[in-house]
């Protein structure tokens, strides 16, 4: 196998590099995580209008929905110079990573007219509206219910773990629309405007102490029926679509390089390098890094290349995981009571590790569907 990058892809990578530089001096000498897209929506527009002006956000959509028509290999790049700074987008990277793509695969003219221009213009916040307090992995099992009454459907239920509702306009809602059908055969996708009545926002503290995601109870919440993505109790398949992007849409093997080369310096500089084991463990966690970018990296040349979506997403999610944990716990081993500070590189590489694993699917799950899936192992 050869891998380069083109001409086009490097100068693309340049481009959203000198932006980064630009905007955030001193950002990229320290690799901390930059949580402030998380509240601030300016801050976060600021940005992705920027992108949008240099033609950088969307470049890999279709020029018809505001995109350059360039390949996947554009967002996977855009992904890696953000995350290496902390993904300042913050909400706004997963509009462009998976539910953008998820309309233009599924929506109506209108859902298209309505969404996608928002999206490629930066100014689109999303949350999703998966998990429930019974059905995280066991997703199918999901109950939140929508009966269809007239142009509507009436919506009851409740979700937990939803990130980013302090911004969030719309929600990608998965609910329940034929109780009798086999759980996945029963599930739609609805696009909610987070203004209806009848929707409450509780928010939750996570692990890693922000206060990023919520509780959202529906009450006799009506959505037009328009706004259902995809056909009706067709809404599995355009989640398990959408999932596979999710799944490889954080490019986390390119944060923990960025973290291994500025603890190699923190090594050099306290002294550390010259240790066999430290260095030992460097090459350890540089190996598992490399390979979750390259498990990767097969998953973004299938979808540049148009091919539905396959288990080799669940293969290079596993990979990633454990290579981001390496990198953590190597960060905490090196630095010492130094790294049980939040804000030391250690603590800022250590505690989103914590939900790495679980957000998006856990790892133990990725587990199971690469035995079943790649590996074909009986089920027990
Ligand atoms: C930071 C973060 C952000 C999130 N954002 C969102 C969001 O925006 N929207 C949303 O809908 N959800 C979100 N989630 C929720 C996430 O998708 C769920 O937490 C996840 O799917 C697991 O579901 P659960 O929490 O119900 O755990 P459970 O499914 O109850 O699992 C508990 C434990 O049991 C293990 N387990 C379960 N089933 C099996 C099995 N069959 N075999 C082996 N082990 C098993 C799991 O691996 C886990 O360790 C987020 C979670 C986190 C941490």
């Amino acid at each position: 196998m050869e891998f380069a990058w083109t001409e086009e892809e490097t100068a693309y990578r340049e481009q959203v590099r000198t932006l980064v530089d630009d905007r955030y001096p001193g950002w990229r000498d320290k690799p901390v995580h930059h949580s402030f897209a998380r509240s601030e929506r300016n801050q976060v527009t600021e940005l992705t209008h920027e992108l949008r002006d240099r033609k950088l956000l969307t470049a890999h959509w279709p020029a018809e929905y505001g995109g350059a028509d360039q390949s996947a290999w554009m967002h996977i790049i855009l992904g890696e110079e953000l995350w290496s700074v902390g993904e300042p987008r913050g909400p706004q990277y997963m509009s462009v990573n998976w539910i953008g793509p998820a309309i233009m695969a599924n929506g109506t003219e209108e859902q298209k007219q309505e969404h996608l221009g928002r999206i490629s213009d930066g100014e689109a916040f999303w949350c999703q509206g998966f998990s429930e307090p019974d059905s995280g992995s066991d997703l199918a099992s999901l109950k939140c219910r929508a009966v269809r009454d007239g142009d509507e459907y009436i919506v009851n239920g409740q979700k937990i773990w939803t990130s980013h509702t302090q911004l969030a306009e719309w929600c990608f809602l998965l609910v329940r629309t034929d109780p009798d059908a086999e759980p996945h055969k029963g599930i739609s996708v609805l696009l909610v405007s987070m203004d209806t009545p009848g929707i409450e926002v509780r928010s939750i503290a996570n692990v890693a102490g922000e206060s990023s995601f919520a509780e959202v109870f529906f009450t006799d919440v009506r959505v037009p029926a328009a706004n259902r993505l995809g056909p009706e109790n067709g809404g599995w398949d355009i989640v398990r679509a959408a999932l596979t992007y999710e799944r490889v849409g954080a490019p986390r093997w390119h944060r923990g390089s960025v973290v291994l080369d500025a603890l190699v310096v923190w090594a050099k500089e306290h002294d550390r390098f010259d240790d066999p084991i430290v260095q030992s463990r460097l090459g350890e966690a540089k190996a598992a890094i490399e390979a979750a970018r390259m498990l990767a990296y097969r998953v973004v040349d299938e979808r540049a290349h148009k091919v539905p979506p396959s288990p080799n997403a669940y293969v290079a999610r596993v990979s990633m995981v454990r290579a981001e944990k390496q990198v953590a716990e190597l960060a905490l081993w090196l630095m010492g009571e130094q790294g049980i500070d939040g804000e030391s590189l250690a603590g800022h590489t250590f505690y989103p590790t914590l939900t790495a694993g679980v957000a998006g699917g856990t790892y133990e799950v990725q587990l199971n569907l690469v035995a079943g899936l790649v590996l074909q192992l009986p089920r027990r």
